[in-house]
């Protein structure tokens, strides 16, 4: 490719509304250009990218026995309406109608359409295991889609799941899932932790997220140098601590009683759609559930609320399982703002109330329960105080202190064990003739996302520097003076030879000044710069700059192949 065909339109100019490194840089290398928020077109450079991530992923996944398929973005609501996530999912379902007026949604995620697909066509323990993938579109429709590519609406996501006679089988297929992630990455050239989603305490881990280490990630991670403990704080074990009653703040006395789906409660708070309110799930010692929504960005807030009421947070990573305890505990509903400011609300049975109103003490007001004994006795004692690990706490594992960092979500595996074959009667004849659900699991990877995380991670003043592996291309041969004959011609020649030989290069072809040419390669950020200047002609030498560690390397005409690899 020449460059003076390419289509890469640079900017000068830093755009004002990217605010992180790999929003600003591909905008201004020319990688991507906005349709709409969170809406991209990736141009020639970023498919190039995004391709070779996803040769990687693909090679990986298929070295594991995963199959290749492409499943319909379009999904019937029908099906998503029999797990109930239809309603559950929220704002962040992009939905449309037909000219029929059926309903349908551009898929997020594919849960219910492959176990649809699968319920169909798997009758026999001899048909499983299967691993089954395709990669494809996303679509959702997130509050804040920013950071470029880092929080799209549409983007590339490479899904997988697997299916299983049993758990056992289950653990095999996610052990093989969480191998390959570990070489997708590596593969990449990517620095990254692998974490546990869940936590530790309850259930042991049931999920891993794949965190690419950079200042600029939306996830705190906590992990320990000595063992191999590393958890997503969110979701860490909660350190306890000794409970201070008079924390606690008073509760304001609104309260609506008996509501019991998350978009009443949305509706309540006045935040209209469901997502955007955050939700967390918790177990007090008693075995009493509370759920807490939160608006906006009050976790912590809320996260010392519970605490106070010594509630253990519970491994509630899916929307129908919080749908579930709606619907079976709600006994209260009402902001409780730490501040007033009524972010918070807690939705709970009475025991988890009582423990509420004990640590509240002499500050409470009036609570409004539904089927609460009013005349019984609340005990202020019991609180264990709990809150989320922090740095230099004693690891969970092992006791040493513990670090932490902040990380970018690439991908993601899941047990899904049978949560969608259940609800969608996924069932095989196991060899012992009877009926049961197949066991499932999900593994994701944001392909997009990872080649915004690659940049977060690989970059200097001057412009991207991406690893090899996932380069647009590898050499950029640059003919220092356009005018200069003896230049052009020993360009072309590189140009024809690094090509011939297999090494993805361009030629900068163009009438540009040298520095525009140089500026544009390290902004682009090909990992090798071939300069064809006087030297060349005179002393017979070819210059290889190193993207990454700016070095210099001089090559005579017949050894800089061999230089260059
Ligand atoms: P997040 O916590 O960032 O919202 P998620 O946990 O909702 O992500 P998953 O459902 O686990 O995402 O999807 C699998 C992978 O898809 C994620 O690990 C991430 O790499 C990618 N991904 C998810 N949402 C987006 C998005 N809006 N834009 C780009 N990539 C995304
Ligand atoms: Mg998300
Ligand atoms: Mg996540
Ligand atoms: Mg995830």
């Amino acid at each position: 490719m020449r460059v003076s065909r390419l289509f890469a339109p640079t900017l000068r100019e830093t755009p004002a509304e990217a605010e992180i490194i790999s929003h600003q840089l591909m905008l201004r290398a020319g990688f991507i250009r906005k349709a709409a928020g969170g809406i991209y077109s990736y141009l020639p450079l970023a498919w190039r990218v995004l391709k070779k991530i996803e040769t990687i992923v693909r090679e990986e996944m298929d070295a594991k026995g995963g199959q290749e398929l492409a499943m319909p973005v379009i999904q019937p609501a029908e099906m998503w309406q029999e797990t109930g996530r239809w309603s559950v999912y929220g704002e962040e379902m992009f939905r449309l109608k037909d000219r029929h007026n059926r309903n349908f949604c551009l898929g997020p995620t594919h849960e219910e359409m492959i176990t649809t697909l699968v319920r169909g066509e798997v009758r026999s323990y001899r048909q499983l295991p299967l691993l089954l993938y395709q990669i494809q579109n996303k679509y959702r429709d997130e509050i804040r889609p920013r950071f470029g590519l880092m929080r799209g609406r549409e983007f590339i996501m490479k899904d997988l799941y697997s299916f299983d006679r049993d758990e056992a089988g289950l653990d095999q297929s996610y052990k093989k899932m969480y191998d390959a992630y570990t070489r997708i990455f590596t593969r990449c050239g990517l620095t990254f932790r692998a974490v546990e989603a869940d936590s530790g305490a309850i259930g042991g881990s049931g999920s891993h997220e794949f965190m690419v280490l950079a200042e600029s990630g939306e996830a705190a991670i906590s992990y320990c140098g000595s063992c191999d403990y590393a958890a997503n704080v969110e979701k860490a074990e909660l350190q306890p601590v000794q409970a201070q009653a008079e924390e606690c703040l008073p509760l304001t006395e609104k309260a609506t009683p008996g509501t019991k789906s998350i978009a009443d409660v949305s509706q309540y708070l006045g935040v209209g759609p469901e997502r955007t309110i955050k939700t967390l799930a918790y177990r007090t010692d008693t075995g009493s559930v509370v759920l807490a929504l939160v608006r906006g960005d009050h976790e912590v807030n809320e996260i010392k609320l519970l605490n106070q009421v010594g509630c253990l947070q519970l491994d509630m990573a899916n929307d129908e399982a919080i749908a579930g305890i709606l619907q079976s505990h709600a006994g209260y509903i009402g902001p409780v703002g730490l501040d007033g400011s009524e972010n918070v609300i807690i939705v709970a049975d009475a025991t988890v109330m009582n423990m509420y109103n004990a640590v509240c003490g002499a500050n409470k007001r009036d609570l409004h329960y539904s089927n609460v004994n009013p005349s019984r006795d609340f005990k202020p004692a019991i609180i264990a105080d709990i809150r989320l690990i922090q740095a230099n706490d004693p690891c969970p594992r092992c006791g040493e202190p513990v670090k932490t960092a902040r990380g970018i979500e690439v991908g993601q595996v899941f047990k899904l064990f049978t949560k969608y074959s259940t609800a969608l009667q996924a069932t095989f004849i196991g060899e012992d003739g009877k009926e049961r659900p197949i066991v499932m699991g999900c593994y994701g990877v944001g392909v997009s996302r990872t080649m915004a995380a690659a940049v977060e991670q690989n970059y200097d003043q001057h412009g991207i520097i991406w690893p090899v592996p996932i380069a647009p291309y590898q050499a950029v041969v640059i003919p220092v003076s356009s005018k200069d004959e003896a230049q052009t011609a020993w360009a072309e020649k590189i140009y024809g030879e690094l090509c011939a030989q297999g090494v993805e290069a361009l030629l900068d072809d163009r009438n540009e000044r040298p520095g525009v040419k140089f500026k544009d390669a390290d902004l682009i950020g090909y990992p090798l710069k071939v300069t064809i200047g006087p030297k060349t002609i005179s002393e017979n030498l070819i210059e290889v700059k190193v993207r990454r560690t700016g070095e210099t390397l001089y090559f005579s005409p017949e050894d800089y192949l061999e230089g260059i690899r």
